[in-house]
């Protein structure tokens, strides 16, 4: 069943030396979206007609020699990005019958390098949440065992990779959800630095915590999507442009002690994250372990932060601009409070509720201004340990997928599932889930590498140790 296959840098050997053809690989990986895709739930939207006709055009570009870098790599996107004349939902009501207008960068740049988009994937709504359960779509099955969660928020670009239905997938990241559904669906995922690639057309969630990144089966397909999505735009000025990597050796990393430590941590992930320490030992690499005091603070200021700027951002889908609009209304404040409440989910509507009353006039300085400063005090800790260390290592979930069901009754419990994945958003860092094995049941877990600002070539390059 576990079909890995070969990274892009094969496929493009073969395309170009007239072995295999765009529309072949387009059409086998429509196969699998039809043989697996009504039962997993991971696609919305399949553009079958359209990938075919570009796939006929790229095709015509490699025999012409002029095809771009990723000719014939074929990409699902996140319901989250934008695509000009093609729906994006959010995996929400709210946004029914919503077409945008222009694509986003990161999506715009890989048309411009001739990747062929094969489809919409489905996600948790507005991005919020750990399994994928949020979704006004329904939930995406787990490949390796289809009573399972994917993960969430990509939950449905994880299982599109995982079952063949695409070979890389464009998902976004703003506490764990490129990585966590990865780890769970045993392929890799990158969350790049923030600022790194553009959010422009990026549909917001916490405006200060959102990044796009590539998930794959291989991570040299992460290196080569991030090389075409990053770098300045105008449409986004907190992206920077041309970082000069650090090309020192690497020898030193890092993991936390009250991470590794933790009640939730399953013993069969500790177990396998420990022999991956001692190969790295085996392997020359100094492994420490280092104190964090704050990680009891972690999932506050996470949660607290994101539902504020999720209360604000959100505010925009009010039945006036886009998408659904009640029809029961007999004025405007009446239209707006129909239209949220028939259209927003559950979790959203907990989390624009939550977000308001940290951000209401006696409660601000309690909780958002606090959060705001224990968030600078979490970025100024974790940069120490990586001025002493080239990475942090850590196991990218603290339990394999859970059952379908199994947490959605307790949000409480649903959110302690993001602890090792939100420090990488709380502080921008870049941060990447490779396999690390499966556990007994034959479930994947991940094994997470996070770096110094930028040093995204230095993590991808590290991670490929792992499971060597
Ligand atoms: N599970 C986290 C949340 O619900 C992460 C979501 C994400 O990264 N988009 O907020």
């Amino acid at each position: 069943m576990n079909l890995v296959p070969v990274a892009y840098s094969e496929i493009r050997r073969d395309l170009m030396a007239g072995k295999r053809t765009c529309v072949e690989i387009v059409q086998g990986h429509l196969d699998r979206i039809s043989e697996y895709n009504a039962q997993l739930n991971a696609f919305l939207s399949v553009y079958e007609e359209e990938a075919l006709m570009r796939a006929r055009e790229v095709d015509e570009r490699i025999k012409a020699g002029n095809a771009g870098i990723l000719a014939g790599l074929v990409v699902g996107i996140k319901d989250l990005l934008c695509y000009a004349d093609h729906p994006s939902q959010a995996g929400s009501q709210i946004l029914d019958g919503f077409q945008s207008t222009f694509s986003a960068t990161a999506v715009q740049r890989l048309l411009d390098a001739d990747a062929i988009i094969i489809g919409r994937q489905n996600c948790d709504e507005f991005g919020m949440g750990s399994t994928n359960e949020n979704s006004a779509f329904g939930p995406v099955l787990n490949f390796a065992n289809t009573a399972h969660v994917a993960g969430g928020s990509s939950g449905g670009s994880a299982v599109a990779v995982q079952a063949g239905m695409c070979q890389v997938s464009l998902g976004t990241d703003t506490g764990g959800s490129i990585r966590m559904p990865a780890a769970f669906c045993g392929i890799s995922g990158l969350k790049p630095t923030y600022g790194r690639v553009s959010r422009w057309g990026l549909i917001a969630y916490a405006s200060s915590f959102d990044s796009i990144g590539p998930m794959a089966h291989h991570v040299e397909d992460l290196a080569l999507v991030l090389k075409v999505i990053e770098g300045k735009d105008g449409f986004d000025s907190t992206v920077v442009d041309e970082i000069a990597s650090n090309n020192q050796p690497k020898k030193r990393v890092a993991y936390i002690k009250e991470i590794v430590e933790h009640p939730s941590l399953q013993s069969e992930i500790r177990d396998a994250f420990f022999s991956q320490v001692a190969q790295l030992k085996a392997k020359g690499y100094e492994v420490i372990s280092v104190e964090f005091p704050y990680i009891e603070q972690l999932l506050p200021t996470y949660y607290v932060l994101t539902t504020a700027e999720a209360s604000s951002n959100l505010a925009r889908f009010d039945g006036v601009k886009y998408g659904h609009r009640t029809d029961g209304a007999s004025d405007l404040m009446e239209m707006y409070k129909k239209t949220r409440d028939e259209a927003f989910g559950e979790e959203v509507k907990r989390r624009i509720m939550l977000g308001t009353f940290v951000l209401s006039a006696d409660y601000y300085d309690a909780y958002y201004t606090k959060a705001q400063q224990v968030r600078r005090l979490i970025q100024e800790k974790t940069l120490d340990i990586l001025a002493e260390s080239d990475f942090i290592i850590s196991p990218t979930t603290s339990s394999t997928a859970y059952q379908i069901g199994e947490k959605t009754l307790d949000p409480l419990q649903m959110y302690l599932g993001d602890l090792f994945t939100v420090q990488a958003n709380i502080t921008g860092l870049p941060a990447v889930s490779v396999p690390m094995g499966e556990d007994s049941v034959g479930l994947p877990m991940g094994f997470q590498v996070t770096g110094r600002p930028f040093d995204e070539k230095g993590i991808l390059d590290f991670s490929k140790l792992i499971n060597e």
